[in-house]
Parts: C-alpha cells; sequence; structure tokens
C-alpha cells in the first residue's frame, strides 16, 4: 500500500479586511515590470468600488471582469490563455482570482495552462499535468466550494464535465476575508453553502473514509449546522464560519472523494448547464436511500431559510438526453467506488439512474 502525498495551499491569510493586504502579499511575487499580474475578476463586482478600489494596478497589469453565470469551459481556458500570450510577451508574474468556485477554478486552469503545452481538455483527469503553474492566488467571494484549498479545477469540455486534478493546482495563496462575501443573494448563499454540507455528508459516509478525512469532515459539519440549523449567530459571525467551513470540507474530501449527489449533480451540469450548488440540492432531495440523516438534515435547513429547488427540470427530457446525463455520472468511478464500494456497479445501474433523475 502506498500512501498519497498531497500538495497544499502554502500560504493563506485570514481575517476581516484582510483584502486591504494585497498589495504587499503580491508584490514581492513580481517578476519584472514586464510580467504583469493578471486578476479574474468576477463581473457582478463591476463599479463596486469598495472592492475592485483596492485592487492594486500597476506596470502592465490587468484586470479582466468575467462572468460568472456559467460555469468554467476548457475552452474559455484556452482563449483566456492565448490571449495573455498574445498580449504580452513575458509570462505573467501571477493569476489572480477574484469571485466564487467559478472565477476560482477559472484562475487555477490558466495558471496551469500557461506552463503546459496544447488544449485543456487534454488534462481533464488525474495528474495529467506536466509542468509547475504560475504563481496563483484565490480570494473566494462566496463561501461553500472548498475551491479555494482543492487541487481540482472543474471544467466543461467538449466530452466531459471533468477536473484537472494535479499537485499543481493548488493555490500557491489564499486570502480569506469573510467581509467579500456580504452581499451574496440568499439564494444563493443557500446554495452554495450546501455545496459544502453535501462535502461532508459525501465524504463522511463514504467508504474512503480515514481519520485524517474525517476530522475535517466532522468539523465542517458541525459548522454547518450551527450556520443554518441554529440561530445563535451573527449574520458576520455567521459568515466567518462558512468561510471556514468551507476550507475544512474541501480539506475532508482531499483524502477521500465525493459521492452520489456530485457524480449525479455532475450530468446536470453537463447537459442542462444547471450550476453546481443548485444542481447537488436538486439532486440532494432525492438521495434518502443513500444518505437519510444527511437528507434529513438538508431539507430542515431547506425549510428553515425558506428556499425553493427549482423542480421538473428533467420532466421533459428524451430517453437519449437522459443517457448523455446517465453516461457523464457513471464515468465518475471514484465518486461511486467512494459512495457505495467496490462493487457498486451491482446496484448503480442505468436504468437506477434514470428512475432518480426523472424524479429531478
Ligand atoms: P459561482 O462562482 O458560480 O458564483 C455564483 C453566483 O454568485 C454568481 O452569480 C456570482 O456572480 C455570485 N457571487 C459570487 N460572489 C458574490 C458576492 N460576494 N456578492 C454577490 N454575488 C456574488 O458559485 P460557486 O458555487 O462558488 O462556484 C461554483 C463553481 O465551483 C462550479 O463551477 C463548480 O464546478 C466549482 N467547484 C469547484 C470545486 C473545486 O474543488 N475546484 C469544488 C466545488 C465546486
Ligand atoms: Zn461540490
Amino acid at each position: 500500500m502506498s500512501y498519497k502525498n498531497y500538495p497544499m495551499v502554502s500560504r493563506v491569510v485570514y481575517g476581516r479586511g484582510s483584502f486591504n493586504q494585497l498589495n504587499e502579499i503580491l508584490s514581492p511575487k513580481r517578476q519584472n515590470v514586464k510580467a504583469p499580474f493578471i486578476f479574474l475578476v468576477d463581473d457582478v463586482f463591476k463599479g463596486k468600488s469598495w472592492l475592485t478600489s483596492r485592487i492594486p494596478l500597476s506596470y502592465d497589469d490587468k484586470l479582466l471582469y468575467i462572468s460568472a453565470n456559467e460555469e468554467p469551459k476548457t475552452s474559455q481556458v484556452d482563449d483566456l490563455v492565448e490571449q495573455i500570450i498574445l498580449d504580452y510577451k513575458e509570462r505573467p508574474s501571477g493569476i489572480i482570482g477574484i469571485g466564487g468556485g467559478t472565477i476560482l477554478d477559472l484562475a487555477k486552469a490558466v495558471a496551469l495552462m500557461l506552463t503546459n503545452k496544447g488544449e485543456s481538455k487534454d488534462y481533464q483527469g488525474w495528474d495529467l499535468i506536466k509542468n509547475p503553474a504560475i504563481y496563483h492566488v484565490g480570494i473566494p467571494t462566496i463561501s461553500g466550494t472548498g475551491a479555494e484549498v482543492s487541487r481540482t479545477t472543474i471544467l466543461t469540455g467538449p466530452i466531459r464535465k471533468l477536473g484537472i486534478n494535479s499537485d499543481f493546482t493548488p493555490f500557491d495563496q489564499v486570502i480569506l476575508d469573510p467581509e467579500l462575501t456580504k452581499d451574496v443573494p440568499k439564494d444563493q448563499w443557500f446554495y452554495t453553502g450546501m455545496d459544502c454540507f453535501v462535502h461532508c455528508i459525501e465524504s463522511l459516509k463514504g467508504t474512503y473514509l480515514n481519520a485524517f478525512s474525517q476530522s475535517y469532515g466532522e468539523k465542517a459539519l458541525e459548522l454547518c449546522k450551527e450556520i443554518f440549523l441554529e440561530d445563535t449567530l451573527s449574520e458576520k459571525e455567521a459568515a466567518d464560519k462558512l468561510m471556514m467551513a468551507s476550507w475544512h470540507g474541501g480539506m475532508s474530501i482531499a483524502y477521500s472523494q465525493v459521492g452520489v449527489a456530485h457524480a449525479m449533480s455532475y450530468g446536470l451540469g453537463y447537459l442542462l448547464g444547471v450550476k453546481h450548488g443548485v444542481g447537488n440540492c436538486i439532486v440532494f432531495e432525492h438521495l434518502e436511500e443513500y444518505y437519510p440523516e444527511g437528507v434529513a438534515m438538508y431539507k430542515a435547513m431547506r425549510e428553515k431559510h425558506n428556499i425553493t429547488i427549482p423542480q421538473g427540470i428533467c420532466a421533459d427530457l428524451s430517453d437519449k438526453e437522459l443517457d448523455i446525463m446517465i453516461d457523464v455520472a457513471l464515468s465518475l468511478e471514484p465518486l461511486w467506488e467512494n459512495a457505495i464500494g467496490k462493487n457498486w456497479k451491482k446496484t448503480i445501474t442505468r436504468e437506477k439512474l434514470k428512475a432518480l433523475y426523472q424524479k429531478m
């Protein structure tokens, strides 16, 4: 038995207002005046000077606003990389992502693809990246995905939705400033927060569980219960804690895997463009069979916060379309093996998944 030797985020700042330290953190990393920092910023912050005025731009540095309406695509990563290569003679000093999971994943992927030849679709999978990425920094503005801490960047490509999982993917630096999450709309807060909750349940109920994953997963779950089920926290305390829950939830799946909800949610994302957070909620509603306690707790949270989850989104799909989603879901073998065990193929049949999708 040989154990995986995982990299982690090498530096992290935590605290309200820590975003103000961005300049002092980046300055020593500038290679030279011709090697810019490229800031990829969620376009929800366009015109929001409380945030953008604190982004330090000098020399040839560039700020690109990017929409998070759609999740990142391999073609989008390749286009951004090409644009950067054409615009600058030198490799950038760093890529800084400021936003939710969508923007963080884009930042990671662009940093990787600036030093690895070819197209990003060819690196979707496990450990296909050959060269270290350029310096990259993640600054989350919404909490839950764990993308700030993970060794993957999830991309939708021409044939699949799958991460670029590699030792070079994790950020070199993360800035955790819960203040940045203050304007997240309530529904979105819940959907992305539930991504964290589902990470905990899938990790803690998975067959890959070990004490490493369990310790992080239990802490994240405890925080989620406090945030989503109890009335003891102020809004600020809840935001502070959700940022740390996201971190711990991400750490928990680093040494294990996600499970049924994620496998099926990837199918919805690939075919229908359903976003990760809400997709997990749509799926999780119907997974009592696999996660009875987790689903009951999830429903209590959803009711407490009066959140509506889209229904009937698969009602009018053809068999061909259902097949596409089933193919995507079934291709994620490690997720099923974690969720069900080595013999998962005996119970997770195409018919079973079709019946589940048809309820959604
Ligand atoms: P997101 O980045 O898609 O953003 C969701 C919405 O919230 C967007 O409309 C965005 O503009 C808005 N938003 C973000 N910050 C805001 C703020 N401070 N104020 C107001 N609005 C704000 O959401 P997400 O759920 O964080 O990320 C989902 C993505 O993360 C998916 O692409 C998924 O595949 C990926 N993901 C990655 C990992 C990983 O380990 N790499 C893990 C889980 C999910
Ligand atoms: Zn997730």
